[in-house]
C-alpha cells in the first residue's frame, strides 16, 4: 500500500459508511434527471499540488446543474468586476429555495448568484458577440476550471428547455422590474445549456480545487481566474451556496459549497483542496443526501471547518538567541574581549501577516534593551507575501533608524535589502547571504 493510500482510505471509509443511506429522491422536474442511477456514489478530492484521490463513481458523467453557478459567476466577475456584477446581482443569503422569486422588492435585483434568479442574470451578463457567443465563453470557462474539454448532455438540456417554465417566468419577472443592460429572457436558454454541461465528480473536484487554489488549476497550471475573483466566489458559496440551508451548513461543515439537483455537491478548503461528491438522491432542499452526510463527516474527521483553523503556534520563529550562544561553524572560539551582544532571530516557512507579527514580536523579545544589533535569519523561509514584506521592512527599518545595526540573512532576497557595501547611509537594514556574515557585520568583524 502506498503512503498516500491513507487519503484514499479515509474517502473509502466514508463511502462505505454512507452507501447504505438510501433516503431522498431523484429530481423529477427535469424528466431526464429522473432516469439517472439512484445508487451512483462517488467521492473525489484534489489537493493544491494536483494530487487526485477518488473512491466509487468518480468517472461517471452527470450534468452540473446548479454546481455550474459559482463558475459562471467567476466568469462574470472576471469580465465585469465585482462592483458591476453587484449592481445587478446582490450577494446576500436569500434564506429561500433555489427556485424562489428572490428579488429585492424595489429594484428586482436577485439576492445572490447561487439561486436561479441570480444565476440567470449572471449568465445574461456574459457578453454575447459573433466571434465569442455567450455559451462558448461559458463552456470554455467551465472546461478550463475542469482542465479538460467538457460537453453538453443534449438530452438533459432538451428536457429542461421543454419544462423550464419556472425559470423562464423568473427571467420575465426580472426583466419586468429592473433596468438591466441585458435581456435575461434571451439568456435563459444559455442558462439551461450551462446546467446541462456534463462532468464527473473528479472534474468537479478539479474545478473546486481551482477556486481553492486562488484561480489556478492545480492540474494544468492554467490561471483561470484571478485570486481575488476566486476568493469572491468562495465567499458567496460560503454564505449562499446551500440556499436556505447555507447557515446551518457553514455552522456544521464550515466549507464553501454548492449543490446541484443532479446530485453533485462541491466543497472547497481554501488553499487546501477541492472536494466533490456525486449521489443523485436529494433532500428537500435539492442537495444530495449522501453528499451532505459524507462532506459533513469528512470535515469533522479531518478538522476542515474554516473557523476552526488554529494557527500553529511557534511554527514561524525557530530561534531567539544571541550570537555568542550559537556555534560558529568551522571557526575556533575567539579569545577576544566579549563583543557586543547581537540578537539573533530565525524564522521558517511562508510568512504572511500572522507570521510577520510573530517575527516582529520575537525581534523585540530578543532585544530587551531595544538598542542591541540584531540579525534576522530568513534562510529557512519559503515565501514572503506582500503584507509580510511591508511589515518586516517597516519593523527592521525602525530598528535600524534607531541606530542599531540590523542585518538579515536573506539568500533568496525576499526583502530585497542593500548589501553591506551599499551606498545607503547608516540606519538602513542590510541583506547577507548567510547568517554568519550577517553576525560578523553586526559585530564589526565583517565587511561594511
Ligand atoms: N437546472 C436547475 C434549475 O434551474 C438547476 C437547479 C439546481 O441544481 N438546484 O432549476
Amino acid at each position: 500500500m502506498s503512503a498516500a493510500e491513507a487519503v484514499t482510505e479515509a474517502l473509502r471509509e466514508l463511502h462505505a459508511r454512507f452507501v447504505p443511506l438510501r433516503e431522498g429522491s431523484l429530481a423529477e422536474y427535469i424528466p431526464q434527471l429522473a432516469r439517472s442511477d439512484p445508487d451512483a456514489f462517488g467521492l473525489a478530492l484534489i489537493s493544491m499540488d494536483g494530487h487526485c484521490y477518488g473512491v466509487g463513481d468518480t468517472r461517471a458523467p452527470f450534468t452540473l446543474q446548479s454546481v455550474s453557478k459559482p463558475f459562471v459567476y467567476a466568469l462574470a466577475l472576471s469580465l465585469l468586476g465585482l462592483d458591476e456584477v453587484c449592481r445587478w446581482v446582490n450577494a446576500e443569503p436569500s434564506g429561500e429555495a433555489y427556485n424562489a422569486v428572490s428579488l429585492e422588492p424595489d429594484t428586482g435585483r436577485p439576492d445572490n448568484a447561487m439561486v436561479n434568479a441570480g444565476a440567470i442574470i449572471t449568465t445574461a451578463l456574459i457578453p454575447d458577440t459573433p466571434d465569442a457567443p455567450r455559451f462558448d465563453r461559458v463552456l470554455g470557462c467551465l472546461s478550463r476550471f475542469a482542465g479538460r474539454e467538457l460537453d453538453v448532455d443534449e438530452q438533459v438540456y432538451a428536457s429542461e428547455a421543454a419544462t423550464g417554465d419556472r425559470n423562464r417566468a423568473l427571467a420575465y419577472l426580472i426583466r419586468s422590474t429592473g433596468p438591466l443592460p441585458v435581456d435575461p429572457v434571451a439568456a435563459v436558454d444559455t442558462y439551461f445549456r450551462q446546467c446541462a454541461v456534463r462532468a464527473t465528480a473528479m472534474d468537479l473536484a478539479a474545478m473546486t480545487a481551482t477556486l481553492a487554489h486562488g484561480g489556478v488549476n492545480p492540474l494544468t497550471g492554467d490561471v483561470v481566474v484571478s485570486g481575488p475573483v476566486a476568493a469572491q466566489v468562495l465567499t458567496v458559496m460560503a454564505t449562499c451556496g446551500m440556499y436556505d440551508a447555507s447557515g446551518d451548513w457553514l455552522l456544521r461543515v464550515g466549507l464553501p459549497a454548492k449543490s446541484g439537483v443532479s446530485g453533485g455537491l462541491i466543497a472547497a478548503g481554501p488553499a487546501r483542496f477541492g472536494l466533490a461528491t456525486y449521489s443523485p438522491r436529494l433532500d428537500s432542499t435539492g442537495t444530495s443526501v449522501r453528499g451532505r452526510a459524507a462532506l459533513g463527516a469528512l470535515s469533522e474527521r479531518l478538522g476542515l471547518h474554516l473557523m476552526h483553523n488554529p494557527a500553529l503556534a511557534g511554527s514561524t520563529v525557530t530561534l531567539i538567541a544571541t550570537a555568542d550562544e550559537l556555534p560558529t561553524a568551522g571557526a575556533a572560539p575567539r579569545a577576544r574581549a566579549p563583543r557586543e551582544r547581537v540578537a539573533v532571530v530565525a524564522a521558517q516557512g511562508a510568512l504572511d501577516f500572522t507570521a510577520a507579527e510573530r517575527v516582529l514580536y520575537a525581534l523585540d523579545e530578543a532585544r530587551p534593551r531595544g538598542t542591541e544589533p540584531v540579525v534576522l535569519d530568513l534562510v529557512e523561509v519559503t515565501g514572503v507575501d506582500r503584507v509580510a514584506r511591508v511589515m518586516l521592512g517597516g519593523g527592521l527599518g525602525r530598528i535600524a533608524a534607531a541606530g542599531a545595526r540590523t542585518a538579515v540573512a536573506d539568500p533568496s532576497r525576499w526583502l530585497d535589502l542593500p548589501g553591506p557595501g551599499g551606498r545607503e547611509g547608516p540606519g538602513v537594514p542590510r541583506g547577507f547571504a548567510t547568517r554568519a556574515r550577517a553576525v560578523a557585520w553586526c559585530t564589526g568583524d565583517g565587511p561594511g
